[in-house]
């Protein structure tokens, strides 16, 4: 049986000190990782029940108001949370879904319920974070913080901001023995009934209330099973040729496994695990954990260490002062926020790219970058380029409201993880990409005719 002391400790922060006591239920506020499979935030929660003799209860607190959040996001995300309800109750963990003011009501049902602690999972944003102390505040009960998302502890692998891959990888890969590990199966000791009622979803969605403009896709079937069947699918279709074919956007053979990993609907550690042990060339699988953990976790590393994440005052000094010295070059073009959400702009691969993220909630990963660095090319300023990008992605993209997403954006337009490049009109010495650059690479007719539609 795992025993309490295999956990690795690292993966835990007291956000709240104190002394469990009582005989109240441990709470797990599940709010990153949406998954009952390979979650840390879980085990932990489970092992400190165990350790006390209490129950536990998995609540997640639901507010109409999440930035930047509409129906594409609610519709994938309240289905994945359906599947997890489904799931804790076959292992005798009631689910509690509260609405409302998150801290406000995870305070309250905490009292009500005589918690005698409360676990969660980490989020490097400002949202959760301003959540998080909020509640702390009004608790006298501990709280535990476990980093259910990276591999490496994201205030583990570095306690700074790192410069970029090249400083956090061998960060990272330095503890991966350590952290790279399966997951023990740990079983609840003290069970609860069974949840008479299990929630009722649909009114939910009516309660929401929110707009149906951005519609719920086809592409992405939510919940931790699909996600599963996601990996299988990519590791037996599309592992084997990854590190060359994945920069080819008329290919689609990247996994298509970011929604799922946004949602916390699959953990990434999994998908490392998994792919470790696929019989394809080395290099295709390092190409894959290279993306997965080393550039992801450095998203998060970002995040976490730079309050200036999602604006300006985020980009590095040299980029700074080079958008400085370019903010009145003259522009080309120039579009308003609404010509580029209707993908009305003079390149046809831009507004396909556009198209692809608003009908499949999903761009290719290599035309992100051209996306977003025409975007600061045909703005009035990086300021404008930054709120533009950032509305769009978190908008139509079902992966979107992630570090990845505010991270790449400001790789893009702030040369943030990047270099000084030569020195050109608007984009200064932020790295350039060019219509003539995309058809040396690919396809370009073939990707504007696949996604006309
Ligand atoms: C302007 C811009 C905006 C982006 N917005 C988002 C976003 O909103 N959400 C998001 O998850 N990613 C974003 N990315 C990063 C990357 O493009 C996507 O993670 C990737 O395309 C997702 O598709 P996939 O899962 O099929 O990727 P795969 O190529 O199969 O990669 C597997 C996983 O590795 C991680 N990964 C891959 N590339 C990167 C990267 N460059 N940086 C960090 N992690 C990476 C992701 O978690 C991804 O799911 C953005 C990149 C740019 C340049």
């Amino acid at each position: 049986m795992f025993h309490r002391d295999s956990f690795n400790k690292h993966r835990v922060r007291e956000l709240k000190v104190g002394e469990v006591k009582g005989k109240g239920p441990v709470i797990y506020w599940m709010s990153r990782d949406q998954r009952v499979a390979d979650n840390w935030a879980l085990i932990y929660a489970k092992l400190k029940a165990n350790e006390h003799k209490v129950p536990l209860r998995v609540v997640f607190t639901l507010t109409p108001a999440f930035p930047a959040a509409n129906l594409r996001h609610y519709d994938f995300m309240l289905k994945g949370l359906a599947e997890v309800e489904k799931s804790l109750a076959l292992e005798g963990i009631p689910f509690n879904l509260l609405r409302g003011e998150p801290a406000e009501q995870l305070w309250e049902f905490a009292e009500r319920v005589e918690a005698s602690l409360i676990v969660s999972d980490f989020d490097p944003l400002w949202v959760k974070r301003d959540w998080k102390s909020q509640l702390n505040q009004r608790i006298t009960i501990p709280h535990h913080e476990v980093d259910a998302h990276n591999v490496v502890p994201c205030w583990y692998a570095s306690p700074k901001l790192e410069f970029g891959a090249y400083t956090l990888r061998p960060k990272i890969k330095k503890h991966l023995s350590t952290f790279l590990t399966d997951f023990p199966d740990v079983k609840l000791q003290c069970k609860s009934e069974p949840n008479l009622h299990l929630t009722r979803w649909h009114e939910v969605l009516v309660w929401l209330n929110v707009s149906d403009e951005v519609k719920p896709v086809k592409a992405f079937e939510a919940g931790e099973n699909a996600a599963h069947a996601m990996l299988s699918e990519f590791i037996s279709l599309r592992l084997k040729g990854y590190a060359e074919k994945r920069n080819d956007p008329t290919l689609e053979w990247q996994s298509n496994l970011s929604p799922y990993l946004h949602f916390g609907q699959i953990s990434a550690q999994r998908v490392a695990i998994e792919v470790l042990k696929a019989p394809v060339p080395e290099a295709d699988k390092q190409a894959l954990l290279e993306e997965l953990i080393v550039r992801r976790e450095l998203s998060d590393n970002f995040c976490f260490y730079n309050p200036g994440y999602s604006r300006f005052a985020g980009f590095p000094d040299w980029a700074k002062e080079s958008h400085r010295i370019h903010r009145f070059d003259v522009r080309e073009y120039l579009y308003t926020l609404n010509e580029f959400e209707i993908a009305h702009t003079h390149d046809p691969l831009w507004n396909a790219a556009q198209l692809q993220l608003v009908n499949k909630g999903k761009m290719h990963g290599y035309m992100r970058m051209y996306w977003a660095k025409k975007i600061l090319e045909w703005t009035t300023c990086p300021e404008e380029a930054m709120r533009f990008a950032i509305y769009l992605n978190d908008k139509y993209s079902l992966d979107g409201r992630d570090p990845n997403g505010y991270t790449g954006i400001a790789w893009s337009i702030g040369g943030v993880h990047d270099r000084a490049w030569p020195e050109r009109p608007i984009f200064g010495k932020i790295r350039y990409m060019n219509f003539e650059g995309c058809k040396r690479k690919f396809d370009v007719e073939k990707y504007i005719m696949m996604n006309l539609g």
